[in-house]
Formats: C-alpha cells, structure tokens, sequence
C-alpha cells in the first residue's frame, strides 16, 4: 500500500494509494466528495493557516470541484497526525496530510514516536510562491489583509496601514512614480515601533522587505506602467 503525503514546510501528504483511480487521472474520481487536509498543529498558527488556504482554493483547479475540509489534530510536534494518516485514514486518495517534514528524518535517525514509514508516503507539494508570482501583487494582498485587520486605535496603524495599500496598489495598477517607493518606506517607519499592539509592526515589515527586496522589480512596474506579469499567479 503507497500512501501519497503532501509537504512544506509545512508538508501535505495524503493517503492514497498509486493504483487509486485519483492516482490514475478518473476525471470524475473527486466529483461530489470531500478532501480532508489533517493538521499536526493547532487553528491559526503557519501549517493551518496553509491547508485553509489550500483548502479554500484547490478544489476549482481539481476535476470534479470536490468539498475540502480542514481537520486540526494536534500532539507531538505533529506525530500523532503524520501516524494517523499512515495507521487510520483510508488510502483512498480524500486524506491529506499536513505535517511537519523531518519526521521523516527523524524516522532515519530512529526517533520515539514514529510509527510510519516515511518510504511509503508521496509528497504531494509545497505551497510556494515561484517566480511566476509578481511580487507587487503579493505585497499589496500582504498589505490589504493588515490595513483589514486594523483596529483603528492607533494613528500610525490606522492611517499607515490604508497608506501602504493605497501605494502598493497604485504601483501595481501602473499608477506608480519613482517617490511612490520612498514615501512607502517612510510609512513603514513611522507606523514600526509606534503602535500599541504587533500588527503595526507586522505590517511595515513586509511592505518595507518587498520594497526593498525586489526594489528592481517594483521599479519595473512603475517606468513600464503596468505589471509585467499582468499580477503572475496571484490572480
Ligand atoms: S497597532 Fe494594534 S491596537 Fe493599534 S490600531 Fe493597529 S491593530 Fe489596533
């Protein structure tokens, strides 16, 4: 029996088997079900936030538009999950699991606690932004779900926060100047270290790191005005 698994570093790895007709490309094989991504760590930290990611988006790209759920099961730095799919969940192709991915490493090494075999699960992916991401967009998107979140009660973050999303979409829809980039770094320090709770902070620092990281290719937004990669794959 070959179990599929899915990794990141928060890895997905799922429980289905080579000769499954989800293996074998049945274009009808997912149509009315429900794809179950199990968790080794808690709601609301990186691996969960992940699979519902994943969860909310992967079942228009999959034959059929199955049903995905998300299934926190947490223990043991992610164990219990990662035995569970090896053990209990049925090799059918609808479990998937999430776990951390030197459990396989701690297999090799003979590690407590292991009670798979990691030569029998497939690694499914890894969620990624590659190189056809525009990395303008993802600073806007980064940008927007933090000026959302914002309470208000502090200036800096309330108007900061509004600021950055402004600026970053204006570069990306090819509205852009030159000086779009240095009042954008200049919101990032007056909101850093200003504000009464982390999301302040939280949300100068990628905007200041993508700025700042892929200066080049913000730049090539605004003299092209327009996206290069007409916002990549994240549409
Ligand atoms: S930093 Fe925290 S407390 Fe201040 S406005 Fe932002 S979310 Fe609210």
């Amino acid at each position: 029996m070959i179990k599929v698994i899915g990794l990141l570093s928060a890895l997905l790895f799922v429980s289905a088997p080579r000769e499954s007709q989800a293996a074998s490309g049945d274009q009808d094989f997912y149509k009315g079900k429900t794809i179950r991504i199990i968790v080794g760590f808690a709601a609301g930290g990186g691996f969960d936030v992940y699979a519902r990611t994943i969860a909310r988006h992967m079942p228009k790209h999959l034959p059929g538009n199955p049903a995905m759920i998300v299934d926190n099961m947490t223990g043991a730095g992610s164990r219990l999950a990662a035995n569970y799919l090896y053990k209990a969940s049925a090799p059918d192709g609808l479990t998937i699991g999430n776990f951390i991915g030197s459990l396989l490493l701690q297999q090799i090494l003979g590690d407590q606690g292991i009670e798979f075999d990691g030569r029998k699960f497939e690694w499914l992916g890894a969620p990624v932004m590659d190189d056809t991401a525009c990395m303008v967009r993802a600073a806007w998107i980064t940008a927007r779900f933090f000026a959302h979140e914002s309470c208000g009660q502090c200036t800096p973050c309330r108007e900061g926060t509004g600021w950055l999303e402004r600026l970053l979409w204006k570069i990306e829809e090819g509205r852009g100047e030159e000086n779009d980039l240095d009042i954008l770094l200049h919101v990032t320090d007056q909101i850093e270290g200003n504000t009464i709770c982390a999301l302040g902070d939280a949300a100068a620092w990628p905007a200041r790191g993508f700025a700042k990281k892929y200066r080049d290719e913000f730049l090539q937004h605004i003299r092209e005005k327009r996206c290069p990669l007409e916002g990549g794959s994240l549409h």
